[in-house]
């Protein structure tokens, strides 16, 4: 065995002018580098005298995506070959600018830095912090890597900041997290669906197809969402609710439906524990009371409750509209005491479910990357799962850490005397992506040491001391795991470009250098998939079934799939549920206004998300040219009495300040959001990042920020219109 299989490290830094690519020569069969729907994608060789690395159409043989794409996936192969690409390390000088260099010079650097910090502060100075983003093997390598390869407990990942309310309301509610537990063929055949905070229409255009197949079937769709997005337009009944009140929404229609006698009581009785808290909690959730906290009406309520009621099958979807709070685990646990209710947990075209946003953010969160988690979904506090790993490891059990920080305490520590000195991101961007970003930028330039592993000189990456080039999704061999569960492959199209290396080849030659080889060494992707299917056997994200020959052969294959002769298991909790009792537990769950409510000083509320032509920091799709074509720059969605109250007209540069900092906008002035709330796109940096504004209050059990719902005003930008922001918003944020 070898170190992962790594071309000879090169003696002179490779610059933009570096070797190319060899010329690709055959179809490829793969999907989407960017969300959690993992579209089918078929990659094939340029025309001659293209100048693309790749040309780039929907698979007609993919289920998932049924032979459409949105505009990122038609758009995934712009970036291979970008003039932004980083093409070699680059390591910052004593005159504090980053300068290319070898990969012997960066990785030497690297193993100096990080053995002078952990002698001076201890292995737990050390950072990892990873992404949703990362196939299924660097998910796993990169725990491994943390634990093993530099000893310190402390690694966490983006994913804490999307899936991970909803992840913990599952998990105790029904035993598992598994984002949607049924397949996607589900949705249309379903009578009823109630999806709360969720914009497929714009995030996953494709996924609206199943949508509009279970309208044409007599379904009827009710969109819970602040703004009537295109989703909203689309379905039967749309509920504009107040954000950080879903929770109140959830329990006043479990009123309704237990007062009129509709709820699943044969289901309630052999299947559930704990509804009689639920009965009592939910007595005072009545219409008026509930109207007043969300702001939806009660004759609304009455019909929506109605409908639930009586339907056939009820499918029950939030997203991170309810989840990205800091309640967001009690109001995605309301809204599965509703499902549960109505008995829809089990059977056929119903159920509950959480809509994952990232590429790989149901795959990433299973294998270790989470500060409290050992693959296959176990718990790092579980000697049971710990000997399991110590033996696949072949380490000894106390030689694993222990939980270390969640993301957003992680990054807030940074520098200090409570945090590490030094970090390593792989495939994140937190300077643009976490909340408060301006103090999280602050504790990032405090640190000793920073590390980036990134395809592009990111914002974060901009202040790391060694910036590493990974390959990116077409250029190495991986697995993914789709929204519902379904494990693909991923398999390299073409080569990297330049003296770029793969982010499992970085990890290896990094514990090397550390002196910690003998753990890392793997012949290739599949090398480390393999460890990483004895290390998940037994465990609730059961992997040990699935192998890469059988993902070629497969259209996926979903988790769990606990043998070679399983055939996966594409709806769960038929006959029972994975928890202690075979039961599902209802909890008691109350509404709770948010972190920060608005006053005077800052009238509205802020709520967040994701827009079409973006993906998450920007770091990839602000690059595209036909992208930056159909969004730019961000622009802040302000109704028009609002507008006018505050001498706003459409497409007047605009700025958004709350307590923490501020942020330059495009005011998009619409009667589709309510007048008491802002909405915002988060794909931007700099003095566009609406991250600045955001509340990093924290849900007590997920650790989600409060993405959804902060206080802010808005103002004209007068002095300003461009881009320097030292105005109105430099002032704010002081
Ligand atoms: Fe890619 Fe998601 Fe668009 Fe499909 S919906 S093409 S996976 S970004």
């Amino acid at each position: 065995m070898t170190v992962i299989d790594m071309p000879p490290l090169t003696t002179a830094p490779v610059t933009a002018t570096g070797p190319q690519p060899e010329l690709v020569t055959t179809r490829t069969k793969t999907s989407c580098p960017y969300c959690a729907l993992q579209c089918g994608l078929v990659l094939d060789p340029p025309a001659r005298g293209s100048d693309e690395v790749l040309t780039v159409a929907p698979d007609p043989g993919a289920s998932v995506n049924r032979g459409t794409l949105c505009i990122k996936g038609w758009t995934s192969t712009a970036l291979l070959n970008h003039p932004d690409r980083l093409l070699g390390p680059m390591v910052r000088t004593a005159a504090g600018e980053l300068e290319p260099a070898t990969w012997v010079e960066a990785l030497d650097r690297i193993t100096t830095e990080v053995q002078a910090v952990q002698s001076k502060y201890g292995p737990g100075s050390i950072a990892v912090f990873g992404s949703g983003a990362l196939t299924n093997e660097k998910a796993y390598l990169l725990g491994k890597f943390a634990r093993i390869g530099l000893r310190t407990p402390n690694i966490d990942y983006n994913g804490r900041f999307c899936m991970s309310s909803a992840a913990v309301a599952s998990q105790r509610a029904l035993g598992i997290d598994r984002g949607l537990p049924f397949p996607l063929d589900d949705i249309q055949n379903a009578d009823v669906i109630l999806m709360a905070g969720a914009n497929v229409a714009e995030t996953m255009p494709p996924l609206m197809q199943y949508f509009t197949a279970q309208k044409r079937n007599r379904g009827r769709l009710i969109v819970i969402d602040p703004r009537r997005t295109p989703t909203a337009r689309l379905g039967f009944m749309h509920l504009p609710v107040r954000p950080g009140t879903d929770a109140a929404l959830a329990n006043g229609l479990l009123h309704i439906l237990i007062r009129d006698g509709l709820v699943d009581e044969t289901f309630i009785a052999g299947r559930t524990d704990g509804f009689e808290a639920i009965r009592a909690l939910t007595a005072s959730y009545f219409p008026e009371r509930v109207e007043r906290i969300t702001g939806v009406r009660q004759s609304t309520l009455l019909r929506v409750a109605q409908m639930l009621g009586f339907a056939k099958s009820v499918m029950i979807l939030t997203a991170r509209g309810p989840e990205q709070q800091s309640h967001g685990v009690d109001n995605s646990s309301a809204y599965i005491n509703l499902a549960l209710a109505l008995g829809a947990p089990g059977k056929p075209n119903s159920g509950y479910g959480s809509i994952t946003g990232q590429g790989n953010g149901q795959g990433g969160r299973e294998h270790g990357q989470k500060t409290d988690q050992l693959p296959g979904y176990r718990s790092i506090n579980d000697p049971i799962a710990r000997q399991h790993m110590a033996d696949v490891w072949g380490v000894e059990e106390q030689e694993i850490p222990g939980p270390g920080l969640p993301a957003y305490e992680l990054l807030e520590t940074l520098g200090t005397d409570d945090g590490a000195r030094a970090m390593f991101v792989f495939g994140a961007n937190p300077v643009v992506s976490a909340p408060n970003t301006g103090l999280v930028a602050e504790r990032i330039s405090d640190l000793d040491f920073l590390v980036v592993s990134d395809f592009f000189m990111s914002e974060t990456a901009k202040l790391a001391d060694v910036v590493l080039p990974a390959a990116q999704w077409a250029e190495e061999d991986g697995t993914v795991t789709n929204l519902e569960g379904r494990v693909i492959l991923r398999p390299r199209a073409t080569d990297p470009p330049g003296d770029v290396r793969t982010d499992l080849q970085i990890m290896c030659e990094i514990a090397d250098g550390l002196g910690r080889g003998r753990y890392f060494r793997y012949d290739g992707s599949e090398d480390v998939f393999e460890e990483l299917r004895r290390a998940s056997a037994g465990g609730t994200a059961d992997y040990s079934g699935i192998t890469y020959e059988r993902l070629k052969t497969e259209s996926g294959v979903y988790w769990p799939c606990p043998g070679k002769g399983h055939p996966g298991t594409p709806r769960l909790f038929a006959d029972s549920f994975p928890t202690d009792t075979g039961r599902a537990r209802f909890q008691p769950v109350a509404h709770w206004t948010p972190a920060e409510e608005t006053d005077e000083a800052f009238p509205l509320i802020l709520t967040t998300g994701r827009v079409l032509a973006q993906y998450q920091s920007g770091t990839q799709t602000r690059r595209v040219e036909k992208l930056n074509g159909m969004m730019g720059t961000p622009e802040a969605e302000i109704h028009p009495d609002t507008a006018a109250e505050n001498g706003i007209s459409d497409r007047d540069d605009v700025v958004l300040i709350s307590r923490r900092g501020s942020a330059r906008m495009t005011a998009k002035v619409s009667k589709a959001i309510r007048k008491d709330t802002v909405f915002a796109p988060f794909h931007w940096g700099g003095d566009r990042a609406i991250n600045a504004l955001t509340n990093p209050a924290l849900d007590p059990l997920s650790r989600m920020p409060e993405f959804k719902a902060c206080a802010v005003r808005i103002a004209r930008n007068y002095e300003d219109p461009i881009g320097t922001g030292q105005n109105d918003a430099g002032s704010a944020s002081r």
